[in-house]
């Protein structure tokens, strides 16, 4: 597995899990574990979750997949921007922590930026590294200029990771965040990397997957991996995608294949607001 550095000097594997919507139905739960479990299996032991997720029941269902392998995995929760307060954010990341049934989260996010100022925001995950509640912390949803917000608070520099939109069809951050980032040895961590599943009915994507031997969702995978400093978490909620998804790993792309797909889908020829879902 190909591993990435955090700024605090860990690594962690470049593919690891989503699981937005994974809780949602109860009639799927078994399949549900079953697949974050087959995950870890693989190598994919990066686990995103939040506590905005079916309010809750993504944490409950990721606490439940891996009790017994608590060890194995990198575990990122988020926590809302209207918790993000010094009193609100304790309360938010102890229900969090109870829900995974962990003592504490390795990586805690800002979901995305909201009215809370920054510093405090800071001070409040400090407060929880202390109290050894989480282990590091970073944002999501951060453009440039909130990110160069970060970087004036005290303390703003210790975050870990921005976890923002960025996949084939969404490539506005390679304009200006991702260097940004870069010379600051912070990594991308690439939400939604399938776009929800819409990527993949993309049919220049689907028409290059097969020239290649590929699936659309292992391409879209294989491109984010050729990338420095990314992280990918896709998600699926079963058994058999999440193998063709691994085996995205063991593929590369070629660099007239790379080529071919920067003809598909341009990389930006200009600034672009930071896409959000
Ligand atoms: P995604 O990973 O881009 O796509 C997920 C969709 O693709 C699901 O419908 C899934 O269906 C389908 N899929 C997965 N593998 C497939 C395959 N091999 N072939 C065909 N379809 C496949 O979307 P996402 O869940 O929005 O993003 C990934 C994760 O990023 C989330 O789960 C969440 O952890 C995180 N996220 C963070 C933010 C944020 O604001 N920070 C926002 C969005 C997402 P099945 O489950 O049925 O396979």
């Amino acid at each position: 597995m190909k591993r990435i550095l955090l700024p605090c000097g860990e690594s962690v594997p470049a593919l690891g899990q989503g699981t937005w919507h994974v809780g949602d139905d109860p009639s799927r739960r078994q399949e549900e574990i079953a697949t974050i479990q087959r995950g870890i299996d693989l190598g994919l032991a990066l686990v995103d979750t939040a506590e905005m997720y079916g309010d809750g029941r993504s944490e409950e269902l990721v606490g439940a997949a891996i009790a017994a392998r608590r060890h194995e995995v990198f575990l990122v929760s988020k926590v809302y921007p209207h918790h993000a307060s010094q009193r609100a954010m304790l309360r938010a990341c102890e229900a969090s922590l109870r829900r995974l049934r962990v003592e504490t989260i390795d990586l805690y996010l800002l979901h995305w930026p909201g009215a809370v100022p920054l510093a405090e925001t800071v001070s409040a995950f400090e407060a929880l590294q202390r109290a050894g509640k989480i282990r590091h912390w970073g944002v999501s949803n951060f453009d440039l200029e909130k990110m160069r917000q970060l970087w004036r608070v005290p303390g703003g520099h210790a975050a870990q990771t921005n976890q923002v939109l960025y996949n084939l069809g969404e490539r506005g951050i390679e304009w200006d965040l991702r260097l940004w980032l870069r010379d600051r040895g912070l990594p991308v961590m690439a939400y939604s990397p399938f776009d929800e599943g819409r990527l993949l009915r993309q049919p220049g994507l689907q028409a290059f997957a097969q020239a290649c031997g590929m699936t659309a969702a292992q391409v879209a995978l294989a491109w984010l991996m050729t990338q420095a400093g990314v992280i990918a978490i896709p998600k699926t909620g079963n058994r058999k995608r999440m193998d063709e998804n691994a085996a995205a790993l063991s593929r590369t792309l070629s660099p007239p294949q790379i080529e071919e797909l920067r003809r598909l889908f341009p990389e930006p020829s200009g600034a672009v607001p930071l896409a959000m879902l």
